[in-house]
């Protein structure tokens, strides 16, 4: 589902034999990382958390400032004797990316910093129906295009990439599906690329895929190597990450649990098949057993509504979300029994729906789930909230650069 084959993880574990170039190439990407996901860093940490010595430290932080990407400033107060170590800053305001999101009721595009930092933003709402993909990537580009009139002369755009909701093949940036986007075989990457204009190629994830990748990067599974994010929007998405690596599958389409089915005989989901998690436990299904669907009745604030209609006492609504909770309880459990996750983090308008049926999740997930595996997971709701897409589209973006810093900024042109 992600259409870079780019790992967004560490880089691996170096191959028998290296070159010295390819030691140096492989410690800037691990260095960088310490300072893109980390935050300021001295350099005596550095020489600590990736066990190189001081003067290797200090080569590498020489090149990644000569490029342009971190600089090194003297600590505020160390309240120590001594020379201080100097502190590793990313060049944030200098080096960006553009991030994008398609959802089926928004769209939005950022420009982020290295470190992660949100520097301008833009977003307006869909309409619900056709992909157009004109008039989408006519949207986006354009926000791109305001955006970076905004910045200085020796600002440098590193990447680009974008979160949709569907399925995105590997290698090409083609969202093969998105029933709820209504879109089927659109080159999105490659139309949103030739309109920017950057000469840079823009990846394309799906956007549960990539919630998934920002809640493990800066989120609420930071250092959580086994975890799965559910992420709903007017479906349920996901991403399942094992051993530090997003699971992708043979075309790229793994990770799709909305369409595990659930209740066979069930109601009848976007995919054509009946009973699946999404169908079960999306907005849709939520909204029509509160009695509240209709013309004009979707989207985050509609699902809200529900959990705070319960949370007053609304019999009705308290029903809905726990029948709609039994079912995601029942889905959770079966991803438990069958990953083994510590942590599974409930994101998009599931956050909302599991914050207003927990008892019943986890009552399923004690009945369901086998005890080794249920023992210690941890059900968590996203710590990115309705930026995590985003966030998840960024890391995405910078994935070229972290994995070969000097390379990517040789190629793009301030
Ligand atoms: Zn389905």
């Amino acid at each position: 589902m992600i259409s870079d084959p780019q790992p967004l993880k560490e880089p691996q574990t170096m191959r028998a034999g290296p070159s010295q170039e390819d030691i140096r190439r492989h410690n800037l990407g691990a260095l960088l990382r310490h300072v893109h996901l980390g935050g300021p860093i001295s350099r005596a940490e550095l020489t600590s958390k990736m066990g190189l010595n001081r003067s290797t430290i200090m080569a590498l932080t020489s090149d990644l400032t000569a490029a342009g990407l971190v600089r090194e400033e003297l600590p505020r107060e160390t309240g120590r004797a001594g020379r201080p170590s100097l502190v590793v800053r990313p060049e944030s305001a200098r080096v960006y990316v553009f991030a994008f999101d398609v959802g089926p009721d928004r769209l939005v595009a950022a420009r982020v910093g290295l470190g992660g930092v949100i520097l301008d933003r833009r977003e307006t709402t869909r309409e619900r129906g056709k992909f157009a993909l004109d008039e989408l990537a006519g949207v986006l580009s354009g926000f791109a295009r305001q955006m970076r009139r905004k910045t200085r002369d020796d600002t440098v755009c590193v990447g680009a990439a974008a979160a949709v909701s569907g399925g995105v093949r590997k290698g090409d940036g083609v969202v093969t599906f998105g029933p709820n986007l209504m879109a089927h075989d659109v080159p999105f990457g490659e139309e949103l690329g030739r309109r920017l204009g950057l000469g840079l190629p823009v990846s394309v994830g799906n956007d549960a895929n990539l919630a998934a990748l920002a809640e493990h990067s800066r989120g609420v599974g930071v250092a959580v190597r086994d975890l799965i994010c559910l992420h709903g929007d007017v479906g349920i998405g996901g991403g399942i990450i094992t051993g530090g690596h997003l699971l992708g599958g043979f075309d790229g389409y793994g990770g799709e649990v909305g369409h595990m089915v659930v209740n066979p005989g069930g109601r009848e989901c976007s995919c054509g098949s009946h009973g699946c998690l999404e169908a079960e436990v999306g907005e849709r299904a939520l909204l029509e057993l509160a009695g509240r669907y209709g013309p004009g009745q979707h989207g985050r604030d509609a699902v809200r509504a529900v959990v705070d209609a319960a949370d007053r006492g609304d019999i009705v609504a308290q029903e809905a979300l726990s029948r709609v909770g039994d079912w995601l309880g029942l889905g959770v459990a079966n991803l438990v029994n069958i990953f083994n996750p510590e942590m599974v983090i409930f994101g998009g308008m599931l956050r909302e729906v599991y914050l207003g049926s927990a008892a019943q999740v986890r009552s399923r997930l004690a009945l369901h789930a086998m005890a080794p595996q249920r023992e210690h997971v941890r059900l968590r709701t996203s710590a990115l909230g309705d930026h995590a897409t985003l966030v998840g589209a960024a890391e995405l973006a910078f994935a070229h650069v972290l994995a070969d810093p000097l390379e990517v900024l040789a190629r793009v042109s301030i």
